[in-house]
């Protein structure tokens, strides 16, 4: 199954979704690179993100904060003080790895062997040791598993630590001036100080949502598993303001509301599942994550967290502003309670092209043959159609050109009039474009056209006039 994760990052790389960072300097650890089509992926992921989130929900809107925020922002959100991963080094091998992490992947393997209580025990164990703050326990599980390193293979392991996540720069101009900034560590926070200038000026009433996109830095204790844990990553977040009291209905309401958003790009269920938090983070009350069956196991992707009045409580202390609505239905003002639901592109982007990647065997009785697929959404696909042009002479490419200049204008298209019509389709079908239009010589006596389709290769005749119809309705949303 690792050999699935290596060919996704190959094909990857290979066409130009995913390049790792500074490649000509032998790169820089746990940083990527989006190439062409990569950033086309991501950005229709966002547009589905934004579109359901903002576009569809009257009480939900979007903003766009920066990423430096002052520095007392940080204090009060409890990231200062809290923000921590347990570390252990192996003292022969000179690694340092996440002391959770080296236990979750030891559960994942119990589970794979078939040992599915040790992996409950197991997973009970961790759960109560994070609970409880408690590293001495985390070590003792660590041996207690015959945990060993997996560069060293020795079990020669140094004490638990804390190790503080965010990334801390100066900003102005003269040293002695200079004041310590950090790099956002998540995009939540820029929400929340910007709560009531968005409900004042937007006039929101609660229930409302604010939603962002954007990066977030963290120094991770170890990188590992392509784009799953990156130092600099993308999030996509909303905090639903509520109704104290309510907000654990909205909870259920957004929990439900977000799987179904995953499932609604055709992915198998099977492959998603929920993961309740024993002990959610120091901010909230409730804590669940979505998790995807990655090649490396089940992870999570998603979290929706009830942070309660947690934050807009620390928010109006440190900064001495009220931080309070006045409920007309109620005729009271409160801090309102607050449920978030927070997604990393980037470990969506990988769910879609696990989800999407098969190697598909096309041999026949007489024939070997196969090819490489991405089964992408159509309107998550980077490219919507290729226009190909049977031959290179005949006017052939002059009729395609005058369909490419027309469908541009809506779609993200390509061109392709190199080698044969077959392996035209094959690279299409390498980057996951849904529909492939060949023009021929009849094309230029009757106006019609091949349309080919990506999953089920089957071909079809359809006049040029209803090509655009048949591209906004397979590949819109
Ligand atoms: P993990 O336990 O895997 O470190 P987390 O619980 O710290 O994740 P949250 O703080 O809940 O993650 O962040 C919300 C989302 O942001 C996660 O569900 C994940 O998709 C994404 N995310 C968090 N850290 C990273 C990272 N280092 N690289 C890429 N995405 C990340």
């Amino acid at each position: 199954t690792d050999d699935i994760l290596k060919n996704v990052v190959s094909h990857a790389k290979e066409y130009g979704f995913v390049f790792p960072s500074s490649e000509i300097y032998d790169g820089l650890s746990a940083v990527y690179d989006y190439g062409q089509l990569g950033s086309e992926l991501k950005n229709n992921i966002k547009t589905y993100w934004w579109k359901s989130m903002v576009q569809l929900n009257e009480n939900i809107v979007g903003i766009d904060s920066a990423i430096f925020m002052h520095p007392k922002i940080w204090k009060a959100s409890g990231h200062v003080d809290g923000f921590n991963d347990p570390m252990i080094d192996n003292k022969d091998s000179k690694k340092r790895y996440r002391a959770d992490q080296l236990i979750e992947d030891k559960i994942t393997r119990y589970e794979r062997d078939g040992k599915t209580d040790k992996a409950a025990q197991l997973q009970n164990d961790l759960d109560q040791a994070i609970k409880d703050d408690d590293l001495g326990r985390l070590k003792a599980i660590i041996e207690d598993h015959g945990i060993v390193c997996p560069i060293s293979g020795t079990k020669n392991w140094t004490d638990v630590r804390q190790f503080n996540l965010m990334f801390s720069t100066k900003m102005g101009a003269t040293a002695e001036g200079a004041e310590d900034v950090y790099l956002r560590p998540e995009t939540a926070q820029g929400i929340f100080v910007n709560f009531l200038n968005v409900q004042k000026s937007g006039r929101m009433r609660i229930p409302f949502g604010i939603a962002q996109i954007g990066k977030a830095f963290r120094n991770e204790v170890i990188a590992r598993q392509f784009i799953m844990r990156m130092r600099e990553f993308e999030q996509m977040e909303m905090q639903f303001f509520v109704r104290p009291g309510t907000e654990m209905e909205w909870y259920e309401k957004w929990k439900a509301a977000r799987l179904k958003w995953h499932l609604a790009l055709g992915s198998n269920s099977e492959r998603y599942r929920f993961h309740d938090h024993v002990k959610p983070a120091h901010y909230a009350n409730a804590a669940v994550d979505i998790e995807f069956d990655f090649p490396f196991g089940f992870k999570e992707v998603e979290g929706i967290h009830s942070r309660t009045d947690f934050d807009l409580k620390q928010h109006q202390e440190f900064s001495g502003k009220k931080m309070q609505f006045f409920d007309p239905e109620i005729n009271q003002s409160y801090i309102p309670y607050v449920i978030e639901t927070s997604i990393g592109l980037d470990r969506m982007f990988l769910t879609v092209l696990c989800n999407a990647f098969e190697e598909q065997d096309l041999s026949t009785e007489d024939k070997k043959d196969s090819r490489t697929v991405l089964h992408i959404h159509p309107a998550l696909a980077p490219v919507k159609a290729a226009i190909l042009p049977l031959t290179k002479k005949d006017g052939l490419p002059e009729k395609a050109r005058e369909l490419m200049d027309e469908l541009k204008l809506d779609f993200n298209i390509q061109y392709d009039e190199k080698d044969s019509i077959g392996k035209r389709y094959r690279r299409q079908d390498a980057i996951g474009t849904p529909i492939c239009i060949t023009i021929d010589h009849q094309t230029l006596e009757d106006n019609t056209v091949t349309l080919r389709h990506r999953d089920s290769m089957e071909q079809e005749r359809v006049k040029l006039d209803d090509i655009n119809g048949i591209l906004q309705k397979t590949t819109g949303w």
